[in-house]
């Protein structure tokens, strides 16, 4: 590492290596620095016996990926992107199977549910024409309420997998619901072909033909501010000057344990302080031994089940764990690499039900989650015990270890975390956050074009203080 750079950015998750790329791309020195020996923050993967590889959370994004990869990464990324065709729910109120797009709903909600087909389209057209400056108030139940009264199962379709996804709950604002709801209606859920590990490969391969530094295992304890103004980071007491800092880290550890409070106005900190994190998540992960499979017809690609007789956002987080969305992953997952079978099981999770827990129990209810997942799994894949031969879990205490991500927060903050966010650089000029903040911002699409909005200010800051 030289002594020096024009922008050092901290994290190497989907936000920060964008930001990294287009910085680089646009002929600024960069750093990036990640305290993981792996980049790709969550967007990440691991490796098991025989080359059996888990992913974290590629489970499904918008068609959005597509644009954004070819623009700010290049063509060959954004080329194996491509379509998860079938999108399933199993709950005690409806089972059916959708390509979760506008058309398939629209048909879904006309012909099973019984809804007016003008409706229907009324709550698409608002969904999609939610913005930042007018649907503030409004609560995701009281849009629900407007279109579809008393309709829990309707609201079980088009809620449910937004809050398996991202924890966010009927009392947030619509707009939180409408934006992620619109992105994956416009042509429904997308994955990368050859995984998370390929992806992460050819994004490294790019940010480094582009010319970004890379600092693996290198975690930055502190954001250096001098006369008001950021100077630089330190880094295993190291410290590097630099003109500009992006902070992809969880956004309240990079104000309050890597800048420090005092570096803020007090109205500021205040914010801050009530901003709160995202709930966190669990997964089971499972592979099957060589030759045994999945019935493809049966579980399809991502399934959300549910064993609980109504919606409801608590249950959903609950230890009592009464809902589980599945990945299936097939061999078409990493054509040529791996013709293995993998299932993730993930739920979201509180990270207080874990943190407390002794060595042995929490090892006791490791076990436990491992023992209900594989019960669960068996309606799927019946024989399901006898079919793997690798499963393990991830707990809240493992995503705040792998991430640094507070309290294992699975999207940062929620939304009242994105004007803090924004307003870094009013209060240290200099000084830039990007990444999962507030759930539009968030997931691997909201990541990367929040990486972009972020890069594009930087880069004006950059070039009129060298001015
Ligand atoms: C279980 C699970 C499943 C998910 N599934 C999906 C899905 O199917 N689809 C989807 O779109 N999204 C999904 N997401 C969300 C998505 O993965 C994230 O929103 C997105 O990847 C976050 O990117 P980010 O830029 O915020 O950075 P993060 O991924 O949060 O990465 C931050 C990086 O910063 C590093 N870092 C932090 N502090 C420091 C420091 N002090 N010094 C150096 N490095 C530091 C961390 O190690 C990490 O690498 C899922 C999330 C979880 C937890």
């Amino acid at each position: 590492m030289r002594s020096e750079y024009d922008i050092i950015v901290i994290g190497s998750g989907l936000g920060g290596m964008t930001a990294a790329n287009i910085l680089a791309r646009a002929g600024h020195s960069v750093l990036l620095c990640e305290h993981h020996f792996q980049l790709g923050g969550l967007a990440t993967w691991f490796r098991r016996k025989d080359g059996i590889i888990f992913d974290i959370s590629l489970h499904g994004f918008p068609v959005g990926m597509i644009k954004s990869c070819r623009r700010y990464w290049n063509k060959e990324i954004a080329d194996s992107i491509v379509q998860l065709p079938s999108i399933r729910f199993d709950n005690p109120m409806f089972s059916l199977e959708t390509t979760f797009n506008r058309e398939d709903f629209t048909r879904l909600l006309i012909e099973k549910f019984g809804i007016e087909a003008e409706t229907v389209n009324a709550f698409f057209d608002k969904a999609r024409s939610m913005t930042f400056v007018d649907d503030q108030q409004m609560t995701t139940r009281e849009l629900f309420e407007e279109f579809f009264p008393g309709r829990e199962d309707v609201v079980r379709l088009l809620m449910e997998p937004i809050t398996y996804a991202n924890g966010s709950t009927l009392d947030e604002p619509a707009i939180t619901y409408g934006i992620v709801f619109s992105n994956f209606m416009s042509k429904g859920v997308f994955t990368f072909t050859g995984g998370t590990d390929r992806l992460v490969e050819m994004m490294t391969a790019e940010m480094k033909k582009n010319g970004v530094e890379i600092a693996s295992r290198t975690r930055v304890d502190k954001i250096v501010i001098e006369d008001g103004n950021v100077a630089g980071i330190e880094a295993g007491g190291k410290f590097i000057r630099a003109k500009a800092v992006v902070s992809n880290s969880n956004l309240k550890s990079t104000i309050f344990n890597m800048t420090g409070k005092e570096h803020f106005k007090s109205e500021f900190i205040e914010k801050a302080e009530k901003v709160r994190l995202n709930n966190s998540s669990c997964q089971v992960y499972m592979s099957l031994k060589p030759g045994e499979t999945v019935d493809e017809n049966t579980c399809g690609d991502l399934l959300f089940t549910s064993v609980a007789p109504k919606f409801d956002t608590k249950m959903l987080l609950s230890r009592d764990i009464t809902s589980r969305t599945y990945s299936f992953y097939y061999p078409k997952t990493r054509p040529g690499v791996s013709d293995r079978y993998a299932i993730v099981a993930s739920t979201n999770a509180n990270y207080d039900d874990w943190a407390g827990l002794s060595d042995e129990e929490y090892e006791t209810s490791k076990n436990d989650l491992i023992e209900d997942t594989l019960n669960a799994v068996e309606k799927y894949v019946p024989g399901i015990r006898e079919k793997i031969d690798w499963v393990e879990a991830a707990t809240p205490k493992t995503f705040e270890r792998y991430t640094l991500h507070q309290m294992g927060a699975s999207f940062g903050t929620k939304f009242e975390g994105l004007e803090i966010s924004r307003a870094l650089p009013e209060q240290i000029p200099g000084l830039y956050h990007t990444g999962s903040v507030g759930i539009i911002m968030s997931g691997w699409l909201g990541a990367v074009n929040y990486g972009v909005i972020v890069a594009n200010e930087v880069d004006a800051f950059v070039r009129s203080s060298e001015e």
